[in-house]
């Protein structure tokens, strides 16, 4: 099926206002996607609504987040089920580091309801890293029944090949996501241990905003959904 498994809402303060559940899912669905997951950076708190919205546009969708490691390493979580996913929420208030948001500065972090009508702000800043190492994250990724998938695994920032050097051979993430098939070809070269047939791959915008969510161009296929998500 033709995915986009990483976009951020208007919770994230880096994403554009207009990205709400009903733009987001609408979007997608335009665009002829078939799965997607809404991954806001360290929170989980819009995920009600778009589970919402994407029921009622017919839009087939994973509940994610971008969760920020100790060491500044972006890895998402992808849950099947909605109340797995929310159990994270209170795991992830208790890693925060408390730094208040700058709404004028950062953007908003806005909770909306699927009427695409505010219901709250986030007040804490989202875009930091966790007191968690990459393995906690992964391990609490694991242990509310999602799945972690490396993000955007050779950008210059917030990668897991930038912050820590390469991916290691026993760290336990589940997924590997890059920007094109020269990148992965690339990971591969430089890490002789990953076994390219064992490994889902992802190829994921990051949209911030609504044109910059995917075209039908990327495909997952079913018996990797299964493996995943069952
Ligand atoms: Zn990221
Ligand atoms: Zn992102």
């Amino acid at each position: 099926m033709f995915y986009d498994l990483h976009m951020h809402s208007c919770l994230s303060p880096c994403a554009d206002d207009e990205m709400t559940p009903n733009n987001i899912c609408n979007m997608a669905l335009i665009k002829g996607l078939e799965l997607i997951a809404v991954t806001d950076h360290n929170s989980v708190r819009q995920q009600p609504a778009i589970d919402k919205v994407a029921k009622a546009v017919g839009i087939r969708v994973l509940y994610g987040c971008e969760l920020e490691s100790s060491e500044a390493v972006h890895c998402l979580g992808l849950f099947a089920r909605l109340e797995d996913n929310q159990k994270l929420q209170p795991w992830i208030d208790s890693q925060m580091p408390g730094i208040p948001n700058k709404p004028d500065y950062y953007g908003k972090q806005q909770i909306m309801n699927e009427f695409d009508q505010e219901i709250g702000i986030e007040d804490q800043l989202l875009i930091v890293s966790l007191n968690a190492s990459l393995d906690e994250v992964i391990d609490e990724i694991h242990r509310c029944g999602g799945k972690a998938v490396l993000a955007h695994v050779l950008d210059r920032k917030n990668s897991i090949t930038h912050e820590l050097g390469f991916i290691p051979e026993d760290l336990k993430y589940d997924g590997i996501e890059v920007k094109s098939e020269e990148q992965r070809q690339l990971v591969l070269k430089l890490h002789p241990w990953i076994k390219d047939e064992e490994t889902v791959w992802f190829i994921d915008s990051d949209a911030h905003r609504l044109t910059d969510i995917s075209e039908p161009d990327h495909w997952l296929r079913d018996s990797d959904f299964r493996k995943l998500w069952g």
